[in-house]
């Protein structure tokens, strides 16, 4: 890559197999397809729709079904191209050579879009069982005063979670702003209104998990209107397409259709973890859609072998797997695979 800017030396572009055949449990999405009714209520919208013009660029539909959703001001919404879209618009809006905290293991693209905007990244690592180490946080926000704390709960991929006191907390001791990312806490709790709470907060949010629309790339941050209007200030003009505004805003006024898929999700997920568990693995307790546990080598190759694909992640020199939950049959198919190679 000859004419690569001399920062970004060393990387390589963004790199997921499309995988379409066989038990695919390695990108946290949902183990259920979108409602039905959802895709009939799209069908008998389409004709409304005029595709020959450009989008909404302000997301009007979808922001005002959110707004409505939340009970919140529409000004306190804005939308992206799924949530990596407003990761990269808040590092570069935000983020200038300043210092980043976050945990280690978290979602990798954090460091990736800091590194694009000279952020120093500094992680903070769990205690044991992978529980949030609040007081090294505090700690470390105290002696650095970081621009940005991102705080991923439930975290990808540990699925822990941050209790409200500690995110508080969190909040009070920052001059900087705290990022909640909550990509997947309808699977458990969600603590938005802190954004509405507090003037330095984002609350991250995406389709692409319990709304089973990963397809529509569409995610959303909620704060206050001062810092909507910072992150849009790195938003493209007509980012989300006039399908997509159309899709989100049809489920988000449905979403009492996704109750059930979500119940049977996390009930799967707990299945899952006390099969694991049984099995005598070192697996974590999770507040999310998938598990994170630590397999060897043979089982992961076992289970590539027969078109199962899970997450191999290193951490610390060894290597973890992140595992989403599946239907109740492609979990048994996983769980007899695994005790095959054991
Ligand atoms: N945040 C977290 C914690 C994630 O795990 C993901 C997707 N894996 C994202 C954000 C991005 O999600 P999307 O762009 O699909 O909204």
């Amino acid at each position: 890559m000859k004419y690569l800017k001399k920062s970004l030396d060393g990387k390589v572009p963004y790199y997921s197999k499309m995988i379409t055949d066989g038990i695919i449990l390695n990108a946290n999405e949902s183990a259920f397809e979108t409602p039905k009714e959802i895709i009939d209520i799209l069908k008998e919208k389409l004709d409304t729709i005029d595709l020959r013009r450009y989008p909404d660029t302000d997301n009007t539909i979808i922001r005002e079904a959110l707004a409505k959703n939340y009970n919140i001001d529409v000004t306190n919404i804005t939308c992206g191209v799924g949530s990596d879209q407003l990761l990269d618009c808040i590092f570069r809006s935000l983020i200038e050579d300043e210092y980043i905290i976050a945990c280690n293991p978290t979602f990798s693209m954090y460091k990736e879009y800091a590194s694009y905007t000279n952020g120093k990244f500094i992680d903070i690592d769990f205690l044991p069982g992978f529980i949030y180490d609040t007081k090294t946080i505090i700690k470390t926000i105290k002696e650095k005063n970081p621009k940005l704390v991102i705080i991923c709960s439930p975290n990808n991929p540990t699925g822990s979670y941050m209790e409200r006191e500690d995110l508080e907390t969190i909040i009070k001791t920052t001059n900087g702003v705290v990022l909640l990312d909550e990509a997947y806490s309808e699977f458990y709790k969600s603590n938005y209104d802190l954004a509405i709470k507090y003037s330095n907060v984002i609350v991250l949010k995406t389709f692409s998990k319990a709304y089973a629309l990963a397809g529509i790339r569409l995610g959303y941050a909620i704060s206050s209107s001062d810092l909507i209007d910072t992150i849009n200030i790195c938003k493209p003009p007509y980012n989300l397409s006039t399908l997509s505004q159309l899709i989100a805003s049809i489920a988000i006024e449905n979403k009492d259709l996704y109750k059930e898929n979500i119940e049977k999700i996390v009930k799967l997920k707990d299945e899952l973890y006390d099969s694991l568990k049984a099995l005598n693995l070192n697996v974590n307790k999770s507040y999310s859609n998938f598990v994170f546990v630590k397999l060897n080598d043979r089982i992961f190759f076992h289970l590539l072998e027969n078109k199962i694909y899970i997450r191999r992640l290193k951490y610390n020199d060894e290597f973890y797997y992140r595992i989403n939950t599946g239907t109740k049959e492609e979990n048994e198919i996983l769980i007899e695979k695994i005790k095959e190679a054991l």
